[in-house]
C-alpha cells in the first residue's frame, strides 16, 4: 500500500497513519484541503477524534522500549536510508507542498533542502550521545552521564513549513530513542505521509513515527494523554502560550516556538543595494509567510527616501503566479480565510495613518481567478504602535518604520513583544558588533536578511515568539529529546583483586 499523496494523483481523504500504515478515521470529522492557487477543493483532511490520538498513542507507547534498546548506529542507518530516499523524492516532496501551501516550487525546493539539514545531523547521532566520563573521582569510583530517551513525544506544526518544521522535530527525537506522533497543520498535510511513507522505507520499525491528522481536538487529546512524555510546537503565539501551560501543566515537557514580527534596520552606510534585494526577497518571499520573514524595515537617518524610492518598482514588478510556473517570484497566500485577514490589516495600516506606498489588494492573476493572491504592499511612515507594526500579519506586508539613529533603532526592536528573527544592513563593524550584542532577539542576521541557524546550532526566538527553555535542532534539540543521567560506579572488589592468573573456583 503506498501512503504517498503525491504520485499521480492527491487521495481525496488524506488519513492517519499509525504503526506504519494509514488508518481510517471514524471521527465523522474532515475539513477541506486547497489548492490556493485556484481556490480549488485537493483533498479532504480527516480530523481525528480523541480515541483516535490514543490509537497513535498506544502504538507509539509499544514501539518505545524496543526503539528506545536498539543502538544509536543502527538508528542512526535509519536516517542515512531516509536521508536518501528523500533526496531521490525531493521534487515529489517540494511538489506537494507547493500545491497545498501555495509558494513557489522553487521555494519548496528549498524548504526541504533545509529540512534535511537536519536529517543529516540526526544521522551523527552516536556522536551527539557521547557523554562525559570523569574517571576515579576517588576511592576507585568513576562518574558519567548518560543522556536517555523519554518515551512517546509528540510535534503539532505550523501550515507554513509543512515538511521542514516536522524536520526540526522528528528526526532527533527518532534518533535519540523516542516513538514520535506528528500533528500537522489541517491546511496543508499531505507531505505527512510521504514522510511517513519514507521513513517506512527507510527500515523504521512500525509504530516509531506516526501521524494523526487533525485540530484542536488532537492537540487537546496530547495535551492531556498521560503516555505523552513531550510535545513540540510551532506556531502562532496565542496557541504556543497555550500548549506550554496546558503541556507543563500536565508534566510534560514543552518546547513552543511561537510568532514573530522581524525587523530589518537599514544604517545610512548600508550597501542600499543589498539591503533593497535582501528586504525584497525577506519580505515578499513565500508571500511573507515564514516565521523569518522581515516584516519591518527600519529606516535609520536619511536612508528612508532612497529606499522608498528603490523598494516601489520593485514590490510593483513581482511576478505573482502559480507557485508551479518556474519564473513566479510569489504565490498565493494558503486560504481564503488567511487573505481576507491580510487585507483587513491593510486596511487597518490605512486607518490608523500611515502610507500606502503599494495596495496589493484586488490582485487578479490569469487564469486562476479563484486563487488566494494578494499582491505585495508596501507602507511608509508606519508608527510603532500602530496595529499592523506591533501584531504579526503573515502576509505580504512591508511597513517602513523612519527613525532618527541607532539608537531609536535598537529601542524601537527591544521594546517589541516578539523576538524572533532581527537583521542589520551596514559596513561598520563595531555597529555591527554592538547591535548583536545588545538586540534583545533570539537570531541576529548581519548583512544576512533571513538568519536560518543551521542544523547544527540551534533555532528559536525570545521574548513571546518562544515557550520553554530549549530552542529547536542542533545540541539544544538533543537536549530536548533526551533525559540527563549521572552514574556513579564503584566495582571495589574486582579493582582490589586486580587480574587473576589462575582458574577462578566456586567457593
Ligand atoms: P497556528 O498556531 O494556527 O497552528 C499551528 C498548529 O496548532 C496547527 O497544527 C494547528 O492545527 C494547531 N492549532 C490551531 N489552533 C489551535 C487551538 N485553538 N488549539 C490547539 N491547537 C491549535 O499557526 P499557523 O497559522 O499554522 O502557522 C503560522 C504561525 O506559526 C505564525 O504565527 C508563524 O510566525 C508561526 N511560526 C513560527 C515559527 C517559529 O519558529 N517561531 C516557525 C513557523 C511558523
Amino acid at each position: 500500500m503506498s501512503a504517498s499523496p503525491a504520485s499521480s494523483s492527491f487521495p481525496s481523504l488524506i488519513q492517519h497513519y499509525i504503526n506504519g500504515q494509514l488508518a481510517p478515521s471514524d471521527s465523522g470529522r474532515r475539513q477541506d484541503v486547497f489548492n490556493p492557487a485556484t481556490g480549488e477543493v485537493s483533498g479532504k483532511v480527516v480530523l481525528a477524534s480523541t480515541a483516535e490520538v490514543d490509537d497513535a498513542v498506544a502504538a507509539a507507547k509499544a514501539a518505545a522500549p524496543a526503539w528506545a534498546e536498539t543502538a544509536p548506529l543502527k538508528r542512526a542507518r535509519v536516517m542515512f536510508k531516509f536521508k536518501e530516499l528523500l533526496d531521490k523524492h525531493h521534487k515529489e516532496m517540494a511538489a506537494i507542498i507547493t500545491r497545498e501551501h501555495g509558494k513557489v516550487l522553487s521555494d519548496a525546493m528549498g524548504e526541504v533542502t533545509r529540512g534535511l539539514e537536519i536529517v543529516e545531523f540526526a544521522c551523527g547521532m552516536p556522536q551527539l550521545l557521547k557523554t562525559q566520563f570523569s574517571d576515579n573521582i576517588g576511592g576507585g569510583i568513576d562518574n558519567f552521564n548518560l543522556r536517555q530517551p523519554l518515551g512517546v513525544t509528540a510535534g503539532i506544526t505550523p501550515f507554513n513549513f509543512p515538511f521542514m518544521v516536522p524536520m526540526w522535530m522528528a528526526p532527533l527525537a527518532i534518533a535519540t530513542g523516542n516513538t514520535f506522533i506528528l500533528k500537522p497543520s489541517e491546511r496543508d498535510p499531505s507531505a505527512s505521509l510521504l514522510i511517513a511513507e519514507l521513513f517506512k522505507q527507510a527500515g523504521l520499525p512500525d509504530g516509531v513515527f506516526n501521524v494523526v491528522q487533525g485540530d484542536k481536538v488532537a492537540v487537546d487529546a496530547l495535551l492531556h494523554h498521560p503516555d505523552v512524555a513531550a510535545i513540540s510546537f510551532v506556531g502562532s503565539t496565542p496557541i504556543a502560550e497555550y500548549i506550554y501551560s496546558e503541556g507543563t501543566r500536565n508534566g510534560k515537557r514543552v518546547q513552543a516556538l511561537g510568532g514573530a514580527k522581524n525587523h530589518l534596520v537599514v544604517m545610512p552606510d548600508a550597501n542600499l543595494e543589498q539591503a533593497v534585494d535582501a528586504l525584497m526577497g525577506a519580505a515578499y518571499g513565500s508571500a511573507g509567510e515564514r516565521c523569518m520573514a522581515i516584516s519591518v524595515a527600519v529606516a535609520v537617518g536619511d536612508v528612508a527616501d532612497k529606499l522608498v524610492d528603490a523598494l516601489v518598482p520593485r514590490v510593483k514588478a513581482l511576478k505573482i503566479k502559480n507557485g508551479m510556473e518556474a519564473d513566479a517570484e510569489m504565490g498565493p497566500v494558503v486560504t481564503a480565510v488567511h487573505k481576507a485577514k491580510i487585507e483587513a490589516y491593510i486596511a487597518d495600516g490605512i486607518a490608523e495613518g500611515a502610507k500606502l506606498l503599494v495596495d496589493g489588494r484586488g490582485l487578479q492573476v490569469a487564469d486562476h481567478e479563484g486563487g488566494f493572491f494578494l499582491g505585495g504592499t508596501l507602507f511608509d511612515h508606519v508608527k510603532q504602535d500602530m496595529k499592523i507594526h506591533r501584531e504579526e500579519i503573515f502576509g505580504p506586508v512591508l511597513c517602513i518604520v523612519r527613525v532618527p539613529d541607532f539608537a531609536s533603532a535598537v529601542n524601537l526592536i527591544n521594546a517589541h513583544e516578539f523576538g524572533n528573527g532581527v537583521s542589520l544592513f551596514t559596513s561598520d563593524g563595531n555597529t555591527a558588533r554592538e547591535f548583536s550584542r545588545r538586540i534583545q532577539v533570539g537570531m541576529v542576521g548581519i548583512n544576512v536578511p533571513i538568519p536560518v541557524p543551521m542544523a547544527w546550532h540551534s533555532f528559536g526566538g525570545w521574548k513571546r515568539s518562544l515557550f520553554g527553555d530549549v530552542h529547536a535542532y542542533g545540541e539544544e534539540g538533543i537536549r530536548f529529546y533526551t533525559r540527563y543521567k549521572s552514574i556513579m560506579q564503584r566495582w571495589p572488589d574486582s579493582i582490589d583483586k586486580g587480574a587473576e592468573f589462575t582458574m577462578p573456583v566456586a567457593k
